[in-house]
């Protein structure tokens, strides 16, 4: 009962429908209670017996006879009188009874006749009452009993109809209100929990952002969510793709060679060589993938059995070099060294050794016969910049933020042989980086070369 969100929209305007109408009610009652279309019919009375008093008053000159009229006519009339002196000292009252007396605000003179006047006797009775000068000396006032009936009347047979008919019409609409309003709610949350539901099953889609802001923030939210997740979800698929492409290729190599040595019935020693050596090169392949693997996932998990000490990156760069020097002789490409003295850092020698040799063999991999890698190294601040700069071929705007993905390689046709890796060097090396709390970017512009910048913290 009353769980749903319509249902409580729908009792909260009730509530307030009839909150509003009691309001209503009473503002109304209490202004009437003042009004005066209710005391018409009273106060005329009181009037006409004023008059009519004041009338008998005046046909009987002299002043010793006016007690036994005013009690005459307030017993004819069932009306109160009094006679005020002008300065408001009561000089008779029909209702003498101690603590029933009147006091009527001065000035007297102030008063006209017409207007409604209410005033309460010492034991708080309302009264109305209506005043009148006699002569310049003396006030006459009529008072009767405030009634209480018209009220009553007024609000059984005036307001009673008029406020039922309100309320129905109100609830018909607060019932239409919280419809609406309930649906402009509900169906965006509706969707949030069909959407929720399909996270489990792993096809959420986004869903579009309606209803009020604090709903469409939290879709928002949502819809941020799922597509991180699915995401997520593609690239876990992509990567086990990838996986399973690069070991298949090179396993069904070694399988097809390995079968041709077995069935050839006298083997030619140059072709027994020729296929051994492809079966090295594929193994070393595959070799060389399970080992990037393992390292990112070592890196992914946090788990990196670093020993932290003093590095001075200039001479590990020295030695990189060092050990690429007869590659780079191999590709006719001239290695520059252009490192310059820098501050030690705390840091893993073995992994940002690793970093290098993945940057620093790339860029002569991908240089021209002839090319140039520059490598440079100097303080900035309180970080070490190191650049490895080729001239080679360059790397397309689209794909300079993708090559940090792993297995992304922008030539696929490529891909394959011993030249060419398995596309995890750079996602290594960024990752290495990274936990190092530093960057690894790369400025490069196509036909041009490449600039690849890694950034380290000195402390
Ligand atoms: P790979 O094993 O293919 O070298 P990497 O992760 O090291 O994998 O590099 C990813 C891709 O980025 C490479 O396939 C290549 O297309 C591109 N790349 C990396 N370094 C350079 C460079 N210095 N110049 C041009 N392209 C590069």
């Amino acid at each position: 009962m009353f769980t749903s969100l319509k249902s409580r929209l729908w009792l909260t305007y009730a509530l307030m429908i009839v909150l509003v109408l009691g309001a209503v009610g009473i503002g109304v009652l209490l202004s009437l209670r003042k009004s005066p279309l209710v005391y018409r019919q009273p106060l005329n009375q009181l009037e006409v017996v004023v008059n009519s008093t004041i009338g008998r008053i005046n046909t009987n000159p002299g002043a010793t006879g006016f007690e036994s009229i005013l009690t005459g006519e307030s017993i004819k009339t069932k009306t109160r009188l009094a006679l005020y002196r002008a300065d408001g000292e009561l000089v008779f009252d029909s209702d003498m009874h101690p603590g029933n007396h009147l006091v009527i605000p001065t000035p007297l003179s102030a008063s006209g006749t017409g207007e409604i006047r209410f005033v309460n006797d010492q034991k708080n009775r309302g009264w109305l009452y209506t005043l009148k000068p006699i002569n310049d000396q003396f006030y006459l006032m009529a008072a009767g009993r405030l009634p209480r009936l018209p009220l009553l009347l007024i609000l059984r047979d005036e307001l009673f109809t008029p406020f039922v008919r309100a309320g129905v019409l109100a609830m018909l609409l607060a019932v239409a209100l919280a419809i609406i309003f309930g649906n402009w709610v509900e169906a965006p949350l509706n969707k949030l929990a069909r959407q929720a539901n399909a996270v489990t099953q792993g096809n959420a889609r986004p869903i579009p952002l309606e209803g009020p802001a604090e709903i469409k923030q939290l879709v928002g939210t949502f819809n941020e969510m799922v597509t991180k997740l699915n995401a997520s979800q593609e690239s876990q698929r992509d990567f086990i793709a990838n996986v399973s492409h690069e070991l298949k290729t090179p396993l069904t190599s070694i399988q097809g060679f390995a079968q041709a040595i077995l069935e050839q019935a006298s083997p030619a020693p140059d072709e027994t060589r020729q296929s051994a050596k492809i079966i090295l090169n594929e193994s070393q392949r595959m070799n060389k993938l399970v080992i990037g693997l393992l390292t990112l996932a070592r890196l992914d998990a946090g788990i990196t059995d670093s020993k932290k000490e003093n590095v001075d990156l200039a001479v590990i760069l020295r030695s990189v070099l060092e050990r690429l020097t007869p590659q780079a002789q191999n590709a006719s490409v001239t290695l520059v060294d252009q490192i310059g003295p820098v501050p030690e850092i705390m840091t893993d020698a073995e992994n940002i050794t690793q970093v290098f040799v993945n940057l620093i063999d790339n860029a002569i991999k991908y240089s021209k016969k002839g090319g140039k890698v520059t490598v440079s190294c100097l303080q900035h601040g309180a970080e070490v910049e190191v650049h490895i700069i080729d001239n080679g071929a360059g790397i397309p705007l689209q794909d300079q933020t993708r090559i940090f993905e792993r297995f992304y390689q922008i030539d696929k046709s490529r891909r394959g042989g011993v030249k060419h890796g398995v596309g995890l060097g750079l996602a290594i090396a960024n990752q290495i980086v990274k936990s190092m709390g530093g960057v690894l970017t790369v400025e490069s512009t196509p036909g041009t070369g490449s600039d690849f910048m890694v950034k380290l913290p000195i402390e």
